[in-house]
């Protein structure tokens, strides 16, 4: 690919998460856009594998359970002339620190909220991931044809809650019975909602005069709805924040969408005005050789997920990659920074959900599937060219929930210590030993994640484990000059990380308070 050429294809891609708390409508609106994309032809279509009636492909046990696909973790389509990768972060019990990591391979992220609901935990906590990336994150208030929250108290509760500037794009004309239409305050007309099978909205606009007002309709005109939201668009205008391209980018404003995704009200428009200011694939940082833009002729990129076979008779995983440089070809020669190794990229799957193009090559932006017998780990970088290059090390997300390990066969220390090493190395699991007793304790952010390790130990290790479940603990790392061990108690369990800091598992907020009135001089830190 010629220089021009690769910029070109690498400017065209735009690769984003969708943040949401389950039932908030993120597969609903997946779903709407791979229509848009033209990939999938029917509604229901990702419904139907979420509710698993799917076709069943041979991956991983509980995945089948689940009813998740590998392949439908990233999902790819062309709309005006650009290339959209949509990454899965799932919800529900499959949270996960995979779901985390995912963030760090997307250059933007669009967060799904019930207008009826507002924001929720989970929505919060993948914000936080997004904020601490600095990307742009575009909101979408969904379930506009339901009845909601007063839309004011959403973009107020955006700031308060979140932290972040928000700039409402349209306003809702009423909601759910009464949903009339989206004053439109970017492309400056009204859309009228029509509710009904088959009603592709977005397709009805009436113009405002230079003035904000309707020209003609004299009804709507007169309707209270249009004219509370065009009150509100005017306080709005008036003394709320001015559209700020650059602060979008940075993630420090987010602009706003109203809509509602079943009645496929307010995507369309969403999607052109999100391609319009989504980035292109950003330059990444390495910890040996500055930045490295996406356009460098130099292929890199990191592995950001690992997804296990459970096969035990194939043994072998997925490793996400995302390109950060350069262009992917089959069968190319990368090194893999870690160990300094030679790899051929001969097995790799390219998710391109439109089956009707064979793409054999893929650029930085895009998302490409390693096939592993276990070489690669989560973290790990690797590249074409002379010079090294070892991208900056992903995060440690602190866990939340814990369960105590321990070999159910105490002959097999052995097979148990070799498989705990492994797959806390690959960034499946946490763990922390205790102070007093030595026992074993994992740390995660998601249920799933113990259940895998479980899976793995046994499929992969031969090592029956017993897991008792410890519940939800806050992690607080301490300075380890303060330490001292008489500050255990009953409320808390002081454990060391792999790296040997050590911290307290807290058994609440109450008992993280207590210690820090009996030890106010301590410094406590959470990491993220
Ligand atoms: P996810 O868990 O975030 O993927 O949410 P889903 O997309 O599965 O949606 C959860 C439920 O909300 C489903 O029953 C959807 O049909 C429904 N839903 C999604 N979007 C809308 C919407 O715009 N309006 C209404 N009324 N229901 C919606």
């Amino acid at each position: 690919m010629s220089e021009v050429k690769l910029a070109d294809a690498v400017n065209s891609r735009r690769t984003f998460a969708i943040i949401s708390h389950p039932d908030a409508g993120k597969t609903t609106i997946t779903e709407q856009l791979l229509l848009y994309g033209g990939v999938v032809r029917e509604a229901g279509t990702v419904k139907a594998r979420k509710s698993g009636n799917f076709a069943k492909s041979d991956w991983m046990e509980i995945e089948q359970k689940r009813g998740i696909s590998v392949t439908s973790s990233v999902m790819q389509f062309d709309y005006e002339g650009k290339r959209i990768n949509i990454l899965d972060t799932p919800g529900h019990e499959d949270f996960s620190e995979d779901t985390y990591r995912t963030l760090m391979a997307v250059d933007s992220a669009v967060m799904v909220i019930d207008a009826a609901k507002g924001i929720e935990p989970q929505t919060k906590k993948l914000f936080q991931i997004c904020k601490m990336r600095g990307i742009p994150i575009f909101t979408f208030m969904n379930k506009m044809d339901r009845d909601s929250r007063e839309p004011m108290d959403l973009i107020g509760e955006l700031e308060e809650v979140l932290g972040i500037e928000a700039y409402p794009m349209n306003w809702p004309i009423g909601m759910g019975k009464e949903l009339k239409g989206l004053y439109d305050r970017y492309n400056h007309q009204v859309t009228l909602f029509k509710s009904g099978e088959g009603a592709n909205a977005d397709s009805d606009h009436l113009a405002l005069d230079e003035n904000g007002d309707l020209s003609d309709d004299e009804e709507l005109k007169q309707d209270s709805w249009y004219q509370d939201a065009r009150d509100n668009m005017e306080l709005i205008e008036d003394a709320g924040n001015s559209f700020d391209e650059d602060k979008i980018i940075s993630g420090d404003q987010t602009p706003v969408f109203f809509g509602s995704a079943l009645a496929n009200f307010g995507v369309k428009t969403f999607l052109e005005i999100y391609l319009k200011y989504a980035p292109r694939p950003a330059a990444h940082s390495t910890q040996n050789d500055g930045e490295i833009e996406p356009t460098d002729e130099n292929f890199s990129g990191f592995v950001f997920k690992i997804q296990a076979n459970m096969n035990p008779n194939h043994r072998d995983r997925i490793a996400f990659v995302r390109i950060c440089s350069g262009k992917f070809t089959h069968g190319m020669d990368v090194t893999l920074e870690r160990t300094s190794k030679k790899m051929r990229l001969s097995n790799v799957t390219q998710f391109m959900a439109d089956t009707r193009e064979n793409v054999d090559s893929a650029v930085a932006g895009d998302i490409i599937g390693l096939y592993d017998t276990g070489n690669y780990q989560i973290g790990d970088s690797i590249y074409t060219g002379k010079n090294d290059v070892k991208f900056d090390k992903l995060p440690q997300f602190t866990p939340e929930i814990f369960v105590r390990v321990s070999a159910k066969n105490v002959m097999k220390q052995k097979s148990f210590h070799k498989g705990i090493q492994q797959l806390v190395q690959e960034g499946a699991v946490q763990l922390y030993t205790s102070y007093s007793t030595g026992d074993y304790i994992l740390g995660a952010v998601g249920q799933l994640q113990f259940e895998v390790f479980q899976f793995r130990m046994k499929n992969e290790y031969n090592s029956d484990v017993i897991m008792e479940p410890m519940g939800t603990k806050k992690a607080r790392w301490i300075n380890p000059d303060q330490l001292d061990e008489k500050m255990g108690s009953s409320r808390n369990i002081l454990v060391k990380d792999r790296n040997g800091d050590p911290l307290f598992l807290f058994e609440n907020r109450f008992a993280e308070n207590w210690f820090k009135d009996k030890y106010p001089n301590v410094e406590l830190s959470e990491k993220l």
